[in-house]
């Protein structure tokens, strides 16, 4: 056996120096690592940070699309636990701020509590209904439901995405007073002339005076069907917004002269004088052909409602590119509370009246929306017992 002391020195000392160097060795290495294991901690905590601002970031643009959505949209899971609501939800439904996690079912009241309750629980994955609330704002809604599945095929969660369509069912009653009232207007006068034609077949026709008569009662009332197909075709075209106008500068007194010129019969019968106050040097950027019809339901009124030897004056202001013209007459005038209904179709003051004149209630109706084409916009004035002035606006030169 070898003893420590047979070893020579030079040989301890370079083992011991081995020893040494191994240890300093394995301390730099240790330490190196500990100080790269550091670096790695460290960078691990900056990508954490850098995904959660990420994330806030995404989640904060979710919030702008969301809420920029006019429709109102709610998300929730399978069991009624809010994921998102955007603010139209949030107003419509009188949510508070902060409702992420809390389940709808608990902070719904009627009468929503009823319909999500259903929706939720709907075993069709598009189910949709419509509610209408009163307060506060007074609204038909309409809540669609689609269901989010996970690529597993289990539920993500449930979107419901809420409409106003007020303006659509007001649309909708609007239409179908309008198709009642067509209905109405052309079955009066279809009636009429059923009636005088059977009248006539079962033995009238043999009389030649009572045939004539019955006769000229046809005439008048195909005649007012007439003037009620052509002012519907009018009046559609116009509310279709597809119309072209055919706008030039024109001379507003000689459109004015050739309506009184084709009113003339109608002015003398009622002995009706029309006063042209136009001057000569006004231009309007108009098409001549539209706002003749305008001028000839205005004066037509005027002659038609206005009285016996009456005046009606045609006058106009200037206002820097605008101009103001007035169709006045010294007739009965409009009582205050049917002054904005006279616009609406088929509104009139007196019904029987208006139809004996051979009327359609339609031609008020055609002048808004001509002078509205225009950029322009019609009203009237009235004092009740002294006549009325309608006015409407219309350009004087081309907007650039
Ligand atoms: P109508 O075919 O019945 O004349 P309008 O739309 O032209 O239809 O007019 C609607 C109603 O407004 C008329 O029925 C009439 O009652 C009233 N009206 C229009 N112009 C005058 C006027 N100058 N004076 C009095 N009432 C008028």
């Amino acid at each position: 056996m070898i003893a420590i002391t047979d070893i020579p020195n030079w040989l301890l000392l370079t083992i011991a120096a081995i020893i040494i160097l191994a240890v300093l060795l394995i301390f730099f290495w240790f330490n190196k690592m500990n100080k790269e294991l550091k670096d790695i901690l460290q960078k691990s905590d900056e990508l954490n940070n850098a995904i959660e601002t990420e994330k806030l970031k995404f989640k904060h643009q979710l919030d702008l699309i969301f809420d920029s959505i006019k429709d109102g949209v709610l998300i929730v899971d399978e069991n009624g636990i809010i994921l998102h609501a955007n603010v139209t939800v949030k107003k419509w439904f009188n949510f508070p701020e902060s409702i992420a996690g809390k389940n709808i079912l608990n902070i719904l009241t009627t009468p929503f509590l009823d319909t999500f309750t259903k929706l939720l629980r709907s075993e069709n994955p598009d189910a949709e209904t419509d509610i209408e609330f009163r307060n506060p704002t007074n609204c038909n809604l309409h809540i669609e439901r689609s269901v989010i599945k996970q690529e597993s095929g289990g539920i993500y969660g449930i979107v419901f995405i809420v409409r106003d369509q007020t303006r659509l069912m007001t649309l909708e009653k609007t239409r179908q007073e309008f198709v009642a009232n067509v209905s109405h207007e052309l079955r009066t006068p279809l009636t009429l002339i059923k009636g005088y034609v059977e009248t006539l077949l079962d033995g009238a026709k043999d009389e030649p005076q009572t045939s004539v008569r019955f006769l000229e009662t046809i005439k008048k009332h195909s005649d007012r069907l007439n003037f009620l197909i052509d002012d519907l075709l009018t009046i559609s075209t116009l509310e279709s917004g597809e119309v072209k106008l055919n706008f030039q500068t024109h001379k507003l007194r000689e459109i004015v002269n050739d309506v009184i010129n084709d009113l003339k019969v109608r002015a003398e019968e009622n002995n009706t004088i029309i006063h042209n106050q136009l001057d000569d040097t006004i231009d309007a950027f108009v098409d001549p052909e539209r706002i003749k019809q305008v001028f000839y339901n205005l004066i037509d009124n005027a002659i038609k409602y206005g009285k016996n030897s009456g005046n009606v004056w045609i006058e106009c202001q200037k206002n820097e590119s605008v101009l103001k013209v007035g169709v006045k007459d010294d007739g009965p005038g409009i009582p205050p509370e049917a002054r904005d209904r006279i616009f609406e179709r088929f509104y009139r003051i007196d019904k029987a009246r208006s139809r004996e004149q051979g009327g359609t209630g339609l031609g008020l109706s055609i002048v808004k929306h001509i002078v509205q084409a225009h950029s322009g916009k019609a009203w009237v004035e009235s004092q009740f017992g002294k006549g009325s002035i309608f006015y409407f606006t219309i350009p004087t030169t081309k907007k650039i």
